[in-house]
């Protein structure tokens, strides 16, 4: 077993990166040359930056399967750029048939928003989870055990960057065009790696609440 403190040195990772290439090419002497031309992943990712919760590797899709967004604690601020760019060309130009935000239990994130403490400019970005934790105060108020709050605001939050996807003109008017477009909500757990279904997904805008709606469906 590997000394956890003992980190790998940036030459490692270079070392390991050309023993990963010439292992693809073992495998598939096409593999990049067939990634190269063309990137038509299916999948929209948006997951927390936390490493423990790599998009690829925990759902087993390979380089060009996933498009892939990260942030602390996997949000979709509807004033953030990076991330509604990210949206935008996945759905206009790569034509994802599938949005999945992912969050996960013990999220420092979800932690930080719930906490007394002043972190500096995160207490910003942590500003939409403090306002779920907020509306969902009496519900997050009746769990007793600490651990189990954190991790139900953890599924909340998820729950709200969904609702924020199906905000988006730019999902709403996919939508109008008929076009297949399905958001899910998933959460995974640190402790046995496992991602689960939250089952807050929307593949249309029929569940969305009229002041949300940008485009009658057609
Ligand atoms: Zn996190």
């Amino acid at each position: 077993m590997c000394d956890q403190k003992h980190h790998k040195s940036p030459e490692d990772l270079l070392n390991a990166n050309r023993d990963w290439a010439a292992a693809r090419l073992g495998e598939d002497a096409e593999f990049f040359k067939r990634l190269r031309d063309v990137q038509t992943p299916n999948y929209l990712w948006i997951g927390c930056s936390d490493s423990r919760v790599p998009a690829n590797q925990i759902v087993g899709l390979q380089p060009g399967e996933v498009f892939v967004h990260r942030n602390i604690a996997n949000q979709v601020p509807l004033s953030d750029v990076n991330c509604l760019s990210v949206v935008q060309f996945a759905v206009e130009a790569l034509g994802v048939e599938h949005i999945i935000v992912t969050g996960h239990y013990g999220c420092g994130g979800v932690k930080a928003a719930m906490d007394k403490q002043p972190h500096g400019l995160l207490d910003n970005w942590l500003a939409q989870i403090k306002d779920v934790y907020h509306a969902n105060f009496e519900e997050l108020r009746l769990i007793k055990d600490e651990r189990q709050q954190q991790d139900r605001l953890c599924e909340l939050n998820v729950v709200q960057q969904v609702r924020n996807v199906a905000r988006l003109s730019v999902v709403q008017i996919a939508w109008a065009q008929g076009k297949k477009l399905a958001l899910h909500g998933w959460i995974y757990s640190l402790r046995d790696g496992i991602l689960r279904d939250l089952g807050v997904g929307l593949e249309g805008p029929a569940d969305l609440h009229s002041v949300f709606k940008l485009t009658e469906a057609p």
